[in-house]
């Protein structure tokens, strides 16, 4: 009993300690670092018609008229398009780029699913991840007369303007955006 109790009592610091860390690690990872909806941060619920939002109103103009559309006819199919996520200011990226490198535990790993800031189509504008589900299956029926296509096999709810589409066709996708060139950067 002697011999056995500082191990227990160890072993339950220890868990303690590893709680105390993992909840910490949450409320870290959950933060908003001061970003808010003006740096594009979208709340739940948030329409592609919702222009106080900039995450809405900053989109391309022309992205935005072709999700528009595509979101009016996709309406008369009972189907709403939400915006999961638009335009992001330069800090908001930073910071999912920060959170993905902490969650994916490696820069090279992060980069298959967030770009950097200065490649990022969604800093610019001309990029929108649309939800539901049901959402993404209809664009992805339809989306290319919109011109709306999906760039990346592994990101089905994003969509970018490719305004050929609407006659050529969508272009082939890229298995994740390690593949874009778009994404390459300098060695510099
Ligand atoms: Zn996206």
């Amino acid at each position: 009993m002697s011999r056995t109790t500082p191990r227990t009592s160890g072993g339950i610091l220890t868990l303690i300690a590893a709680v105390v860390a993992a909840v910490a690690a949450f409320v870290g990872h959950h933060a908003t670092d001061g970003v808010s909806t003006a740096q594009g941060v979208v709340p739940d619920g948030v329409s592609v018609f919702d222009d106080e939002f900039p995450a809405v109103a900053n989109l391309d103009p022309d992205l935005l008229e072709a999700v528009r559309r595509a979101a009016t006819d996709a309406a008369a199919d009972g189907i709403r398009f939400q915006v999961n996520s638009g335009w992001r200011a330069t800090a908001y990226q930073d910071q999912l780029l920060r959170d993905a490198v902490e969650d994916y535990g490696s820069e090279a790993e992060a980069a298959r699913w967030v770009a950097t800031a200065d490649t990022s189509s969604h800093v610019s504008g001309e990029a929108i991840d649309v939800g539901d589900l049901d959402a993404t299956l209809w664009l992805s029926e339809h989306g290319s007369g919109y011109g709306l296509c999906q760039i990346y096999a592994n990101e089905p709810w994003h969509y970018e303007l490719r305004p050929e589409a609407a006659e050529q066709g969508c272009p082939l996708m890229y298995a994740d955006p390690t593949e874009d060139p778009r994404m390459q950067r300098g060695h510099d």
